[in-house]
C-alpha cells in the first residue's frame, strides 16, 4: 500500500438505518467521510472491518435545541460537560442556543467569546444560533456571515435579563434581513398576553401545585403567538422554526400553513411526548418547563401531529440550571433541610435531557408501534435540514461524515441521575425504565463514547455557516 492510499474502513450491522429504512448494511469510511454504503458481504479484502451484529447503527442524532450556558453559567453546564452528555447519548451535533450563556450570542463579538469557549472542550461538533432582541436588527447580517446558522428569538420573557423578548415591531425590523439571508427564525412561541391573564387569576392557587404552573401557561398562548409568527413570516418571506410545541390546539394552524406553502418547521421534545400533567406531583419541579408539560389526551395529539408530518422534528431543549434553582421538594422528606420550596413559579424552568433524548424518545415511540427509522428522520435528518446542515450531517450516505450511533432498541436501563455525563445530576426521569442502550458513538469516523467512557481527547468541533 502506498503512502498516498487511505485506509478504508467498514463498519457493518444487520440494521444499519440508510434512507429511511432499516436493513443489513456497511459503511465504507475514508478518514473522516462515509464513502459508499454497500451490501453487508461487500466488504474489500484491504478494509479494516468493525462488525456490529444485529445492533442498530443509525446517523448521529443533531440536537438543534441545546442551552450550553458557556461561557458566563458555566456553572449551570458548558462545553466540556454538555458535549460528554451528548456523545454519552448518541448526540453528534449540538446547535447551541444563543442565551443563558453571557453574553448572549446577539452580537458578532458574543460569537467570539463562545467560540473562544468552545475550544479544545468539545467532544461532539457544536453549531450556532445567534438571537434577535430588540435593537440588534443590524447585527443579524454579521453574525451570519461570522457563522452563526440562524436566530431564536422569545415573545415572552425568556428567564434572563439580558435576551430580552421581542414584539412585533423588533420582529418586523429583524425578518427582512432574515429573509434576505435565507435563515430561519426560531421563536418561543408564547404571547405574554394569555399568560397575565390566566396568572392573574391564579393569585391565590397553591405555588406548588402542578396544576397551577399548567393553568398559568394556558395552550391560547401558543396559539396566538403561532398565528402573529405565521402572519409575519408570510408577509416578509421569512422561514419560521416553532421551538417545543406543546400545544396540540395549535397544530390546525401549522398544518394549514405548511400546505400553503409558507416555510415553516415545527419542533417537539421527549417530554412532551413521552411526560405527562397526570402524572406530576406537587412540588416536582424537576418537570418545571415552558411551554408546560400538559395532558396525555394532548400529548396524544402531538404524537399524531408527528407521525403525520405537521411536526418535524424532536429537539431535547436541554436547559440545565444548579440543582438549588429548581426548589426541588423532596417527596421522601418533603420538610427536610435540603429539600426545596416546591413552587413552581420560583424554580428555573427547563429539563437537561440531552443524553436521554433517545431513549426516552424511543422508549415511547416503540410503544406506539414505531420502528427506529422513523427517529432517524425526526432527530438526524429533519434536524440537520433546519440547521442547513444536511451535506454534511443527519443521514449515512456518501459524502457525509461518518457520523454515527450504534445502540440497542431492545435492551433496558434504568436511569441514574449519578451517571448522567451533564454538569447537575437532576433528572425528571429518574428511576424510569427505558428501552434503549447507546453502545458507542462515532464522530467524523472516531470513536467519541464506548462501553460508558470516552476513548479519546476531545475531537469535536465547531460548525460555523459557509465554512
Ligand atoms: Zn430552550
Amino acid at each position: 500500500m502506498g503512502a498516498d492510499d487511505v485506509v478504508r474502513r467498514v463498519f457493518r450491522s444487520r440494521r444499519v438505518i440508510v434512507d429511511q429504512r432499516i436493513e443489513p448494511a456497511s459503511l465504507h469510511v475514508e478518514g473522516e467521510t462515509i464513502v459508499a454504503v454497500t451490501d453487508h458481504g461487500d466488504v474489500p479484502a484491504a478494509a479494516e472491518l468493525v462488525d456490529f451484529g444485529n445492533l442498530v447503527v443509525m446517523p448521529g442524532l443533531v440536537d438543534t435545541h441545546v442551552h450550553v450556558n458557556e461561557p458566563g453559567r458555566t456553572e449551570w453546564e458548558g462545553f466540556a460537560t454538555a458535549t460528554r452528555a451528548a456523545a454519552a447519548g448518541g448526540v453528534t451535533t449540538v446547535v447551541d442556543m444563543p442565551l443563558n450563556s453571557v453574553p448572549a450570542t446577539t452580537t458578532v463579538s458574543a460569537l467570539r467569546a463562545k467560540l473562544a469557549a468552545a475550544e479544545g472542550k468539545l467532544t461532539v461538533d457544536v453549531g450556532f444560533w445567534g438571537g434577535v432582541v430588540p435593537g440588534n436588527a443590524a447585527e443579524l447580517q454579521p453574525l451570519r456571515e461570522a457563522g452563526v446558522l440562524g436566530f431564536k428569538c422569545f415573545l415572552v420573557p425568556s428567564g434572563v435579563d439580558e435576551f430580552p423578548a421581542v414584539g412585533e415591531a423588533d420582529l418586523r425590523a429583524a425578518l427582512p434581513a432574515l429573509a434576505s439571508l435565507g435563515v430561519p427564525l426560531l421563536a418561543h412561541a408564547e404571547l405574554p398576553g394569555p399568560i397575565e391573564a390566566a396568572t392573574a387569576a391564579l393569585a391565590a392557587a397553591p405555588a406548588d401545585r402542578y396544576a397551577t404552573w399548567l393553568a398559568s401557561r394556558p395552550p391560547a398562548a401558543e396559539e396566538e403567538a403561532i398565528a402573529l409568527l405565521l402572519r409575519l413570516c408570510r408577509e416578509h418571506g421569512a422561514r419560521l422554526h416553532v421551538v417545543h410545541l406543546s400545544a396540540s390546539s395549535a397544530v390546525e394552524a401549522l398544518r394549514v400553513a405548511k400546505a400553503s406553502g409558507l416555510q415553516v418547521s415545527v419542533e417537539t421534545c421527549p417530554h412532551y411526548l413521552a411526560l405527562a400533567a397526570e402524572e406530576i406531583g406537587d412540588g416536582a419541579t424537576d418537570h418545571k418547563c415552558a411551554p408546560p408539560i400538559r395532558e396525555r389526551a394532548n400529548n396524544d395529539m402531538l404524537w399524531a401531529a408527528l407521525e403525520e408530518g405537521v411536526i418535524d422534528l424532536v429537539a431535547s431543549d436541554h436547559s440545565p440550571c444548579p440543582r438549588a434553582m429548581k426548589h426541588l421538594r423532596d417527596p421522601d422528606d418533603p420538610a427536610g433541610a435540603s429539600a426545596g420550596s416546591g413552587d413552581f413559579f420560583r424554580a428555573w424552568g427547563g429539563i437537561a435531557s440531552l443524553e436521554l433524548s433517545l431513549p426516552v424518545t424511543w422508549t415511547a415511540a416503540r410503544r406506539r408501534g414505531h420502528e427506529p427509522e422513523r427517529l432517524a428522520e425526526w432527530m438526524s435528518a429533519a434536524p440537520a435540514r433546519l440547521a442547513g446542515l444536511d451535506g454534511r450531517k443527519g443521514a449515512l450516505e456518501p459524502g457525509r461524515d461518518a457520523d454515527f450511533v450504534v445502540w440497542d432498541p431492545d435492551a433496558i436501563f434504568t436511569v441514574d441521575p449519578q451517571r448522567l455525563h451533564q454538569r447537575h445530576k437532576l433528572s425528571p426521569y429518574a428511576g424510569r425504565r427505558l428501552h434503549g442502550v447507546v453502545h458507542a458513538t462515532y464522530l467524523r469516523g472516531r470513536e467519541v463514547f464506548a462501553r460508558g467512557a470516552f476513548p479519546q481527547p476531545p475531537t469535536g468541533r465547531v460548525l460555523l455557516s459557509g465554512a
